[in-house]
């Protein structure tokens, strides 16, 4: 109904603009207050002045419940001309101004305990809102503002009707005509939940057959004169069942259009004497046609209420479900409180982790997913579901398919309203694809160590390689290749430091010079081979006479140098006799050899040179005193 909406919305603009407000909405509530006192005074009451509904008060709650308080008094002065016309000329000026006060004061209660119960905005679209909109409105302010009420029209108007035949006649038309136009009112001026999801515009055709069908089974109803004597038994409850279709399938607007319609329908017939409740004395049938629209529209708006309520909580459930199933961790609730703790609910994204279907698991204890692992896990869980407390777990469990996944679980106690638990909730994180990285990354580890450790003994065997090499290489830099004793360099340098460690510590140290005698004639006579051997063996014989710190070196050719650490001249001279007497006695290859000695002690030298020098010299001198003789360096 496009026109309907852009109504209401033209109505909900100029009413919540507040420069508009401020005179257009107490002008039209003036009108409306206005017209409905004129349906109430002209066309609801029978013959006898009885009031079947009163209208005008519910466009006045209706405003009063839409607008801030402020607003009020704009209101409650407007209907007061409106009251003034509409009684006119049934009821005096004065007559007019209480009924005024009254309505005002029924209207002004049940604004503010529906205000004060509910709170704005009244939408009546929960159970308890209809419940506590049924009682101040029936029950508790038209029921007080009618005590004042009958009390004026007692003591103004003509008439034999008592003040408390007159209480209630004005209290159930006013509770009548609030329950039945309030809800009317709110609905069509406030948005609906229904016209979200579906609009009311999408579902024309139903509405207006129900509209249709509505009217023609209630004037069919009510129009019936020969009510009692029809064979047919045409009860007024046949309605019932449009009420309930309004309420199901077109909320809060549609339950509570049909009643004003049922209303309107069955208040005009009974007037004209029509139908089911024109049988019995007029009282009676007042009472009962008002007892009639009461218990229909309280049942349908509460019908209302309760399928909206149900719809959103249905909506909420949807919504809530919906959300966990986009979790991608499976979420698994067991029944606390039945034995074994039973699964009760899974979401999909358990399913998708385990491979197991709800249906299948439900009823199940969970721990038909684990796959053997450490007891002291499970056991800790065991520990923590029976002692109602929060744990967390990796435990190893198995899919549907027998395949093994790694479930990082959380499991949470749920308490009920009273504090105890109720529920377990387990959130299982599938974390596979972290332990695969991670096993895969340990034995990269491994791996990586084991060639490092590899490469260390290799490093290391090289190293000593490399070590045994160059102390190889250092001992042939060192030594001479044919007898094995140190060479000139190696004597030169360590010479060297024995100096200077003699000069530091003011210590003896000697030098003897030898040389073959005639080793020229004996290569020529023997040859170079038994030459050679001559060689080798005076160098172990050498060897064999000297101490370890002593050092022997082949100079070049059959020239030898011995430096004496820590040796006076007469321990020299000793030292060389010994080794010419040794040498005197060698045979090599049957062949016997000396040779000249010349012998040099320190003396302050601080160079090595001189000190060789002194010793070759001595030598020479030795070789001039005729050879195999030992000379002292002068
Ligand atoms: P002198 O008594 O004056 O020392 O006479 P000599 O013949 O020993 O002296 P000279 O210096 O004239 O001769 C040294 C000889 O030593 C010359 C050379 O043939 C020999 N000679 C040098 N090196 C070697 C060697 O490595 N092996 C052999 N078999 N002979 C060598
Ligand atoms: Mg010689
Ligand atoms: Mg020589």
């Amino acid at each position: 109904m496009p026109s309907l909406s852009r109504i209401r919305t033209i109505a909900s603009a100029l009413f919540s603009h507040p420069a508009h407000a401020a005179y257009l909405a107490p002008i039209l509530v003036g009108i409306g207050y206005y017209l409905g006192a004129v349906l109430g005074v002209k066309a609801s009451i029978m013959s006898e002045g009885i009031a079947i509904l009163w209208p005008p008060n519910a466009f006045l709650l209706t405003a009063l419940l839409l607008s801030p308080p402020r607003y009020w008094p704009a209101f409650a002065c407007a209907i007061v001309p409106a009251e003034i016309l509409a009684d006119w000329p049934t009821f005096s000026i004065k007559q007019a101004l209480m009924f005024a006060a009254v309505n005002i004061l029924e209207a002004v209660l049940t604004a503010v305990f529906l205000k004060h119960s509910i709170g704005l905005p009244v939408k009546l679209d929960r159970l308890r809102h209809v419940a506590l909109f049924g009682f101040f409105a029936l029950v508790l302010a038209s029921g007080l503002a009618a005590l004042l009420g009958a009390a004026v029209y007692t003591a103004t108007a003509d008439g034999e009707v008592s003040y408390w035949a007159n209480w209630r006649i004005w209290w159930f038309g006013d509770g009548l005509g609030l329950l039945i136009i309030t809800p009317v009112l709110l609905s069509w001026f406030q948005p609906q939940i229904q016209d979200k999801p579906s609009p009311t515009a999408k579902r024309l055709p139903e509405a207006a057959l129900l509209l249709v069908t509505t009217i023609a089974v209630g004037i069919w109803i009510f129009s019936q004169s020969e009510y009692l004597t029809n064979q047919f038994p045409i009860s007024p409850m046949l309605l019932l069942p449009m009420t309930i279709w309004a309420a199901g399938r077109f909320g809060m607007r549609g339950a509570a259009s049909i009643n004003l319609l049922i209303a309107a329908i069955s208040i005009y017939c009974t007037i004209n004497q029509m139908g089911p409740f024109v049988s019995m004395q007029a009282a009676d049938n007042v009472l009962r046609l008002q007892e009639y629209i009461a218990a229909l529209a309280l049942s349908s708006l509460t019908l209302a209420a309760l399928l909206q309520e149900l719809n959103l909580q249905n909506e909420q459930l949807k919504i809530l479900e919906r959300a966990i199933d986009a979790v991608n961790d499976g979420i698994l609730i067991a029944d606390a409180r039945a034995k074994d703790n039973p699964i009760i609910y899974v979401n999909s994204g358990f399913e998708a982790i385990t491979g197991y279907r709800g249906d299948e698991v439900k009823g199940r204890n969970p721990r038909f997913l684990q796959a053997g692992f450490d007891p002291a896990v499970l056991d800790r869980v065991r520990q923590a579901i029976a002692g109602r407390r929060q744990v967390r777990a990796l435990l190893r469990n198995r899919r549907k398919d027998g395949s093994i996944f790694w479930n990082n679980i959380i499991i949470d106690p749920v308490c009920d309203d009273r504090g105890q638990v109720s529920h377990f909730i387990g959130i299982q994180h599938d974390i596979t694809d972290i332990m695969e990285t991670e096993t895969a990354l340990r034995s990269a580890r491994d791996e990586l160590a084991e060639i490092n450790r590899d490469l260390e003994q290799r490093i290391e065997q090289r190293t000593r390689e490399l070590q045994q090499a160059n102390r190889k290489l250092e001992g042939l830099a060192a030594t001479d290749p044919l007898t094995g004793a140190y060479n000139r360099r190696y004597f030169l340098t360590h010479a060297g430091e024995e100096l200077e460690r003699a000069i530091r510590h003011r210590r003896p140290l000697s030098v003897i010079a030898i040389d073959i005698d005639h080793f020229k004639l004996i290569n020529d006579q023997h040859g170079h081979v038994t030459g050679d051997k001559i060689l080798v063996a005076l160098t172990e014989t050498a060897k064999n006479a000297l101490r370890p710190a002593d050092i022997f070196a082949r100079f070049g050719g059959e020239e030898f140098f011995i430096l004496l650490p820590e040796t006076l001249l007469d321990e020299a001279v000793n030292v060389a006799e010994r080794l010419k007497a040794r040498i005197l006695e060698l045979r090599v290859a049957d062949v016997g050899f000396t040779v000249s000695i010349g012998i040099a002690p320190w003396a302050d030298d601080t160079d090595i040179e001189p000190l060789l020098e002194r010793a070759d010299q001595a030598l020479y001198a030795a070789k001039n005193q005729g050879r195999n003789c030992i000379r002292i360096a002068a």
